[in-house]
């Protein structure tokens, strides 16, 4: 199974912990070059960056808070101008916070959709010129259960994921023709800072949901970022992978 990366440029937004940190590892274990973006943890998207230098790789990372209608383009221009293209792209960065619909202001909505939705959008547009020109590239973006299920309080949290399957599935079919895969990987409850600041004595009920009776690890998102980017998943597009222990089968 052909699952390396050699010669590729990855950008993985939100890239600095968790989730993000993890896909960016998996990324350069394959041998891809890496540009992290990070908002506030240079000290983690740094340490991400010195990882997949130790590998012999390039990695730089770029601060960017995506809740900036501008700093898309803006970070997507700095990868290009350094790296000069993009093959991988990962629309990993996202933010949960919690309030009923009825207590929700117009600000917490927007933001969501702002640093969920509407960055993978101007990501991927500034993108895909490069992907288009070379007949080559992969768009995973990551969407949440929640998109499927919902979450009480988290209204807006979901509504940004569920659009992401609007954006992932119509993409799919524009750029088929053209060899550029665009995905989606859902995980249900992962081991990071947004779901064990949620945690407080709700394990028993998040266990009964779980078939696999754990949260899910970083590292088992990463690996399946890493199997999308790769030749090995040419004929898949259109899809979602679902990483979720079982929590939820679709
Ligand atoms: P996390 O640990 O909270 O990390 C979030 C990442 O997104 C960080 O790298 C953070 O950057 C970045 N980020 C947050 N707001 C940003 C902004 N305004 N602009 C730019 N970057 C921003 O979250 P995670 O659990 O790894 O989640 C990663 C992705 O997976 C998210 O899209 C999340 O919705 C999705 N997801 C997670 C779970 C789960 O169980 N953990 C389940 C389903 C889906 P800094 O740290 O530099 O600020």
């Amino acid at each position: 199974m052909n699952t390396r990366l050699d010669g590729k440029v990855a950008l993985v937004t939100g890239g600095s912990r968790g989730i993000g940190r993890a896909c960016a590892l998996a990324l350069a274990a394959e041998g891809a070059t890496l540009a992290v973006q990070y908002r506030s943890d240079v000290d983690g998207a740094t340490e991400v960056v010195h990882a997949a230098r130790l590998l012999g790789l390039e990695a730089i990372a770029f601060q960017a808070d995506l809740a900036d209608p501008k700093a898309a383009d803006q970070l997507v221009g700095a990868v290009l101008t350094r790296f000069g293209r993009v093959d991988v792209l990962v629309n990993n960065a996202g933010e949960m916070t919690d309030a009923a619909v009825k207590d929700m202001p117009d600000a917490m909505w927007d933001q969501t959709m702002e640093v969920n939705l509407n960055s993978a959008f101007r990501c991927t547009r500034a993108c895909l010129p490069g992907m288009l020109e070379r007949r080559w590239g992969r768009i995973i973006n990551m969407t949440s259960q929640a998109a499927w299920t919902g979450s009480k309080d988290h209204a807006h949290y979901a509504a940004s994921k569920a659009g992401l399957l609007g954006l992932t599935y119509s993409l799919a079919k524009e750029v088929g023709p053209t060899g550029i895969t665009v995905n989606m990987v859902a995980p249900g409850r992962i081991a990071t800072e947004m779901v064990t600041s949620r945690m407080g004595g709700r394990e028993a009920e998040w266990m009964a949901q779980t078939p696999l009776k754990r949260l899910g690890e970083p590292e088992e998102i990463g690996s399946v970022v890493a199997f999308l980017a790769s030749e090995a998943a040419s004929y898949i597009t259109g899809a979602t992978l679902h990483v979720n222990g079982g929590m939820l089968m679709a």
